[in-house]
């Protein structure tokens, strides 16, 4: 008796698991089916209850509310693809942790994939869902435990590399040799290249002005207050100090492994951890920026560069351009390591002699 019950309840289990694997389908989209160099990479995802009855998904098995596991199977000209998104562990879900499909209905969510796999490389991509199957949910509901897959689409990617580069995590480029990524988008790769070139140039032309101008003019006396001793580096201590920071600030952007990190939704412009040089979070404001001139991306990385303890140790006393300009005539022993003081000296918006 006993025995013929468990038999009869394992062919129950393994029936039930067949009908809700079909019951959900995937059906993936891309926006486009070519994109350019500089464009992100978009799909659309929709999932429909193809059933007469509700049906469960595990909410991290869509990418409702956001990937966090790797959904896609993408190969570019049939290699394939890593992923670079986040992967969670997680505690055992609960019935909170599914997405409830009504019979018949559908959700439909647009992803960016470049972020979340290293599709930087010229190439043609196919793309696949495929979440693998999952453990039973809670009895109460009905819930989804077989894989979720889509057939795959084809898109094809001119990246910020040629094709058939070898993918790498910091991937070279000539303008920047030493430039990586986390988390930025193709989209975003594009523009924080540009900003790099920018902060780049920034840093030179301060140099510059720190080595061959004498005595320093306006300049020089808005962003740093009175000049303490002749052509910097020689005798006053904090010309000095300020020559000694722009000449390491130009040395991290021409010989340093640069890595930014767009995975910041904080409202401000970027952050960094002084002691782990030469990482920068780049964030919300960053991208309402402009390329130059006041408060610009490029200075923000000057800015932010200037933080990192190898660098030059600078620390934040004020923000923006009044409290900065009132930090040199005020105190300048502090604008000499005031991070916005270095950003301003080399925006130099209005430009000053
Ligand atoms: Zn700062």
């Amino acid at each position: 008796m006993t025995s013929y019950r468990r038999a009869t309840s394992a062919v129950l289990v393994l029936g039930f698991a067949q009908a809700a694997c079909a019951a959900v389908t995937v059906d993936l989209a891309p926006l486009r089916p070519a994109v350019g160099r500089g464009d992100d990479v978009q799909v659309r995802v929709t999932l429909t209850n193809t059933s007469s009855v509700a049906q469960h998904v595990l909410r991290w098995r869509t990418p409702q509310g956001g990937v966090e596991a790797p959904l896609f199977e993408v190969r570019r000209d049939g290699a394939p693809v890593r992923y670079l998104g986040i992967q969670v562990k997680r505690a055992p879900p609960t019935a909170a942790d599914y997405l409830r499909l009504a019979p018949n209905a559908s959700v439909t969510q647009t992803v960016e994939l470049s972020a979340l796999y290293e599709m930087n490389v010229t190439g043609a991509y196919t793309v696949r869902y495929h979440s693998p199957a999952a453990p039973q949910g809670p009895a109460a509901m009905q819930a989804v435990a077989g894989e979720l897959t889509s057939a795959p689409v084809s898109i094809w990617v001119e990246g910020r590399l040629p094709r058939g580069s070898k993918s790498a995590p910091a991937a070279a480029t000539a303008a920047s040799p030493g430039l990586a990524f986390s988390k930025c988008s193709n989209a975003q790769q594009e523009q924080l290249a540009a900003a790099v070139d920018a902060g780049r140039a920034m840093a030179a032309d301060s140099h510059a002005y720190l080595a061959t101008r004498q005595p320093y003019g306006a300049r020089y006396l808005t962003w740093f207050g009175a000049q303490d001793g002749q052509r910097g580096a020689q005798d006053g201590q904090r010309s000095a100090q300020v020559g000694a920071s722009f000449t390491a600030i130009k040395d991290a952007f021409e010989t340093r492994p640069l890595r930014i990190d767009c995975g910041c939704n904080a409202p401000y412009y970027a952050y960094v951890y002084p002691a782990q040089p030469y990482t920068v979070y780049v964030c919300k404001a960053f991208w309402g920026a402009p390329l130059t001139g006041t408060d610009s991306r490029g200075g923000t990385l000057v800015h932010e560069l200037s933080h990192f303890d190898v660098v030059a140790g600078t620390d934040d006393h004020v923000y923006g351009q009044s409290g900065a300009a009132e930090l040199a005539r005020t105190a300048p022993a502090r604008a000499v390591d005031n991070a916005d003081s270095y950003e301003y000296f080399g925006e130099n918006t209005p430009p000053l002699q």
